[in-house]
């Protein structure tokens, strides 16, 4: 006996003559059909495409076995292609059943995240409280990836057209640190399936796809965003938060090295990613060199791992490695045997990020620190800072 369960037709034409050709039609027997539709549709002396249309007109074919899981309505056949393809299925779930389920979990989803954003809005701080590198890199976020009319920030994975951060790696953390600082929360506007619901129901966010909201107490939207605006520009804030603007300034040239050295490396089919002791050997040449110094010798460094791979006998992955090598060795010698390291030019496939933008020349009022006249080098910034 068959596996595949037997029709139930409904007529929706009284004609008995109608009815008897929509039943030759889905007579099924042992979970086949009885005829070919071709033999049927050639006796009565109609075309196919007139057949087919007739049958889909004035019957309603039902499964007598499978039922929805969620309503128990039966499985509905549209053709008998149609019935081929789905009848040895046993569970399923009619599409009104699919879409109240869907429309309940966005619904549940929705909840979780106002919960969240109430959780948040009722610790926000104001904005004199925030600590000033939240602050810049809010007001950095907001530039990169505001609404049009500043009323939400963008999913991250949205936003193509310019860097947020130097290195495209930090642009998450960054985001990740207003999150986790309570100054930005998950807007409950954010489309549904960036957001996933847990065996507890706890809402699971897919970082880069859902939208946000600045919470700050006592401002949204524009107003928002014209005061922190002001606030940074105060300049009592540069005297307050001094400490914080030099650290978020020398992580800025930490990752406009790291990002020149990765495509750097990338230009010789190098791939890389900086370890800790990479990070660590640029924060140390940050001390004597400027950002634009330090490119030339990460170039320099980038250059002597290609030609160490095109010598042949070493893998990629490990020509890549001795980058580091070359970098402390070639840093040592330039600093004892007090080399003029000629500065580099910003490279134009890596533009200047938003956050440096705001930070170096709306800010402390230097251009394209590090970069832009071989003079600006961090040191030089830092001094500018009272
Ligand atoms: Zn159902």
């Amino acid at each position: 006996m068959s596996e595949k369960p037997g029709l139930h037709i409904e007529y929706v034409d009284a004609d008995p003559v109608t009815q008897a050709l929509c039943l030759r039609y889905w007579r099924v027997e042992g979970g086949r059909f009885v005829e070919t539709v071709a033999r049927i549709y050639r006796d009565e002396g109609i075309s196919q495409t007139e057949f087919t249309a007739l049958v889909k007109r004035h019957s309603r074919a039902w499964s007598t076995l499978i039922k929805c899981t969620r309503c128990g309505e039966p499985m509905q056949f549209a053709t008998r292609s149609d019935y081929i393809s789905r009848a040895e299925r046993r569970v399923f779930q009619c599409a009104a059943c699919t879409a109240t389920e869907r429309e309940q979990l966005a619904c549940a989803k929705r909840l979780r995240l106002v919960e969240a954003l109430e959780r948040s809005m009722a610790q926000a701080k104001p904005l004199a409280q925030l600590d000033p590198r939240h602050c810049l890199y809010l007001w950095a976020l907001l530039k990169y990836a505001g609404s049009e009319d500043l009323a939400y920030i963008r999913p991250y994975c949205q936003v193509r057209h310019e860097r947020l951060t130097p290195l495209r790696d930090f642009d998450r953390d960054l985001i990740n640190e207003l999150w986790r600082n309570g100054v930005i929360a998950v807007d409950p506007e954010s489309i549904c399936t960036a957001i996933e619901l847990d065996s507890q129901q706890n809402a699971r966010v897919h970082f880069t796809g859902v939208r946000w909201l600045p919470t700050v107490q006592g401002a949204s939207g524009v107003l928002l965003y014209e005061r922190l605006e002001a606030h940074v520009l105060e300049p009592g804030f540069i005297t307050a938060g001094a400490g914080p603007i030099k650290a978020c300034c020398d992580q800025m040239a930490l990752l406009e090295c790291l990002a020149f050295l990765e495509m750097a490396l990338e230009e010789y089919r190098l791939g890389y990613r900086a370890g800790e002791k990479t990070r660590a050997m640029v924060v140390t040449a940050l001390k004597v060199f400027s950002v634009a110094q330090v490119c030339n010798i990460l170039f320099r460094a980038a250059r002597d791992a290609a030609a160490f791979y095109q010598r042949g006998g070493v893998s990629r992955d490990h020509a890549a490695k001795s980058v580091v090598g070359s970098f402390e060795r070639l840093m040592e010698k330039s600093v004892a045997n007090e080399w003029v390291v000629t500065p580099f030019r910003r490279n134009f496939n890596l533009p200047q990020s938003v956050l440096s933008r705001l930070v170096y020349n709306r800010l402390l009022g230097t251009d394209d620190g590090g970069f832009t006249g071989c003079h600006v080098t961090l040191p030089d910034c830092a001094a500018a800072l009272p």
